[in-house]
């Protein structure tokens, strides 16, 4: 099936693209090239390509129905939604970046949703769209791990433009009956075991690539952001993901929608927690170099831990993550940070 992939041509949407291709659909990349790679979509996955913003309503219709010269004749059967900002500090001093590109472009996304689904005389084509833990906001510690059921209170207007995304989509599931699974990630990582897909984010602001750039001398050092939470070595705690097995949750959330339609919401975690020492740790294991830290202040708007409850995706979907344990994340990681035909 023809299968729009908006932001494919960045580090998510680019493993999503490859798993789309091996279960046999055809993806089509909708993608702005801001913080995606031209050569990632059209030399390593070799898809069709469509450099533009998602809010391009006209550009949606055409696409959406199959009229533009990138479908090959074919209507979309469905659209994975990646393209999104996502520095949390630029969506404080830059908030209206943020819900012009991820909330309002996403409006027109589901609004052409809705009315392809008026001119076939059918549902409209389903969403999967990529929410954030960021959702949640800093979790009362009784609430970890968290469940997808945890209120959402976003500090921030990165997240609070995602979680707007869940209440509209909410709405037009209720009101239009636009199928959707929503997926809250959290902390996204490593890189496709083939080594040429990866993360390349410019400026780049992750523990892990950071920690892998200090072991390169690529960076003096990585900065460890708060010494003081509680958290036993009192550094901050995460749920990192392989995004392969993300790539993977899209593969199954799509083919859920597709069987049988329906609102759904899954958190994408292992359920396991390191804190960034432990990351740094097993990033100087793997390696058998140091990682040169240097301790700073707190970020703003961290919270001390975000665990994943993600039992409902393996249980809904089937999701079984491949890659769960930290050392094959950075293992990944360090692959393609070495052959990082981007850096
Ligand atoms: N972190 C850090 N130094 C860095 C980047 C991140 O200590 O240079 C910490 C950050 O405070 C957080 C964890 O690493 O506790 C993961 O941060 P990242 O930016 O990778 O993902 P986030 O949790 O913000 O989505």
């Amino acid at each position: 099936m023809l299968i729009l992939v908006t932001g494919g041509a960045g580090y998510i949407g680019s493993h999503a693209v490859r798993a789309l291709q091996r279960a046999g659909h055809r993806p089509l990349v909708l993608d702005n090239l801001v913080y995606g790679h031209r050569q990632i979509a059209e030399q390593v996955l070799q898809v069709p390509l469509v450099v533009a913003q998602v809010g391009d309503r006209a550009l949606l219709d055409q696409l959406l129905s199959g009229a533009h010269p990138a479908c090959g004749g074919e209507p979309v059967a469905a659209v994975l939604h990646f393209a999104a900002y996502a520095y949390v500090g630029e969506s404080v001093s830059d908030p209206l970046k943020y819900y012009r590109n991820n909330l309002g472009d996403t409006l027109t996304l589901v609004e052409a949703l809705v009315a392809e689904g008026q001119r076939r005389g059918t549902a409209p084509p389903p969403l999967v769209f990529s929410s954030t833990c960021a959702t949640y906001g800093i979790p009362d510690s009784g609430r970890i791990p968290i469940g997808e059921s945890c209120p959402q209170r976003p500090i921030n207007p990165y997240g609070r433009s995602k979680w707007m995304v869940e209440q509209l989509l909410a709405d037009a599931g209720a009101a239009y009956g636009l199928p959707s699974v929503i997926f809250r990630y959290f902390n996204a990582a490593g890189a496709d075991p083939a080594g040429d897909l990866g993360e390349h984010h410019e400026p780049e602001t992750h523990l892990i690539p950071l920690a892998l750039d200090a072991i390169a001398g690529r960076i003096p050092h990585l900065q460890i952001f708060g010494s003081d939470y509680p958290t036993p070595d009192g550094t901050c705690i995460r749920d990192y993901i392989h995004v392969s097995d993300l790539a993977e949750a899209h593969g199954l959330g799509l083919e859920k929608l597709l069987a049988e339609g329906g609102q759904h919401v899954f958190n994408l975690g292992n359920g396991t927690g390191y804190s960034v020492q432990q990351v740094v740790e097993a990033a100087e294991r793997l390696t058998g170099r140091p990682v040169p830290v240097q301790r700073a202040p707190r970020r703003p708007g961290d919270p001390p831990v975000l665990v994943a409850a993600a039992e409902s995706a393996r249980r809904h979907l089937g999701w079984q993550p491949r890659y769960p344990d930290l050392a094959t994340i950075l293992s990944h990681a360090w692959a393609w940070h070495q052959r990082d035909p981007l850096a």
